[in-house]
């Protein structure tokens, strides 16, 4: 490293506290360049030109699967008065506020959402956009209207752009899934071809997502597959939510959707199915043992009575799970990250689930929300380590939910002990954000000086 432009460092971080991967150190410097990348971690011996004091500093976390716009929900719809609810009483929910949406409530809720992500320690999120256009004429113009406030908010994107073509198995779209038409891949990759040139160059990227085995039929899927490939693109799917969604395609297709998949697609590490609630245990082994993702999104599947993932045997397969914050109900990843956990505790009676070589969970689940996820979006990102993004959470050690922890406690404090309430700011790609907590707070204390 020298002091001499280009490569002088744009900034050299000191925290209380660093996560370097296993632990957290003491004493670590991170050094990041002008091109909003880390240069250098470790004992640097230089100035701190950022030094955060009574804070820890982790790597930023990665929400692999998020329908922005569905925050729009919240709320709404928690109340049962017919009886009991379903996944699908709540998809006629979101429907209905898809009937709503104006690009102007559309970027409001997706601004909100980034925004709200940022606060909960999210610097990357993979949004599974399949509300393309404004009207039924098939305009994609919310397709910009996503990338402008995902810019706004400042974090990092990755556009999993959705292909969406039928109502159903070999059923025709009907009311307010024409939003979600892309027709045909051709017009699919057309509609991806022009959105190029309006991606920020050092935080948005594309990925490719078929909606599921329901809304495209499988010979669509496989060539959006491929062609995915051929362009080195992350490809993501939602595969075996819903028990209906099994039967179905056995109705129809003479397999599970997860087997359907497996036998039609050349899957590679670049391939993430998006919950496998139901999945087969042959199937997923098939799926593990070529590389693919299974992203779970803990909260959303409790909301709307989805059921429990096989997560320890994807864990013991050496399975790559990630994490999403989906409907975005509740925007929180400690919560999203213990409640992996938790779900599996409950149905197993017993702790220690998605344990690491040394016995503890807390390292695996960070794992799971920065590493992983940054494997599943194809994002230079998830360790602070050289060459990465510059892309960081830091922690106020003087929250009160934090206050006693150790260097060896910290991280268990933190996963099984909080909210967002303890994250002071994010940054991303060097952009430093204060949390709103944070900004209360500093607002609060100016107050009362
Ligand atoms: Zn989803």
């Amino acid at each position: 490293m020298s002091d001499t432009q280009p490569g002088a460092p744009a900034e050299i971080i000191e925290a209380d506290l660093t996560w370097t991967g296993e632990r957290f150190e003491a004493g670590v410097q991170v050094a990041v360049g002008a091109g909003a990348r880390i240069e250098a971690v470790g004992r640097l011996g230089l100035n701190p030109t950022r030094r955060l004091r009574d804070q820890a500093l982790l790597p930023g976390l990665v929400d692999v699967h998020s329908h922005a716009f569905q925050i729009g929900l919240r709320g709404r719809g928690e109340r049962f008065p017919s009886g009991r609810g379903s996944f699908w009483t709540w998809r006629e929910a979101m429907y209905e506020l898809v009937d709503a949406l104006e690009p102007e409530r559309f970027r409001a809720l997706t601004l909100e959402a980034f925004i709200e992500m940022r606060d909960a320690g999210i610097t990357t999120v993979g949004e599974f956009h399949y509300v393309h256009h404004a009207t039924t004429e098939r305009d994609y113009d919310l397709d910009i209207v996503l990338l402008d406030a995902a810019a706004e908010a400042g974090i990092r994107l990755v556009l999993l752009n959705t292909h969406y073509e039928a109502g159903g198995f070999g059923k025709p779209l009907h009311g307010s899934q024409q939003r979600f038409d892309t027709r045909s891949p051709s017009e699919f990759w057309m509609s991806v071809d022009r959105l190029y040139s309006g991606l920020e160059p050092d935080t948005q990227t594309m990925g490719v997502a078929a909606h599921s085995v329901r809304a495209v039929p499988i010979e669509a899927i496989v060539e959006l597959h491929q062609e995915s490939s051929r362009r080195d693109l992350v490809f993501h799917i939602h595969v075996e939510e819903q028990p209906q969604e099994v039967e179905d395609c056995v109705r129809f297709h003479g397999r599970r959707p997860m087997a359907l998949l497996d036998d039609a697609l050349a899957i590679d590490d670049r391939f993430t199915a998006i919950h496998c609630t139901h999945t087969a245990s042959d199937d997923m082994q098939r799926l593990l043992e070529r590389g693919g993702n299974v992203c779970i999104c803990p909260l959303t599947e409790a909301n709307l009575g989805d059921g429990i993932a096989d997560v320890p045997a994807i864990h013991r397969a050496g399975g790559h799970i990630c994490l999403g914050t989906d409907s975005n109900a509740r925007i929180a990843m400690t919560e999203e990250m213990r409640w992996l956990e938790y779900g599996q505790r409950l149905k197993a009676q017993q702790r220690g689930i998605v344990t690491d070589q040394d016995g503890g969970v807390a390292a695996s689940l960070l794992d799971v929300a920065t590493l992983n996820g940054a494997r599943a979006l194809g994002v230079e990102a998830g360790l602070i380590g050289p060459g990465l993004w510059a892309d960081f959470v830091a922690l106020d050690l003087t929250a009160p939910a934090l206050r006693g922890s150790e260097a060896d406690t910290l991280l268990d404090s933190w996963i099984f002990g909080t909210g967002n309430e303890t994250i002071i700011s994010t940054c991303v790609g060097g952009d430093w954000r204060p949390s709103r907590s944070a900004r209360v707070a500093n607002a609060r204390s100016r107050d009362s000086d």
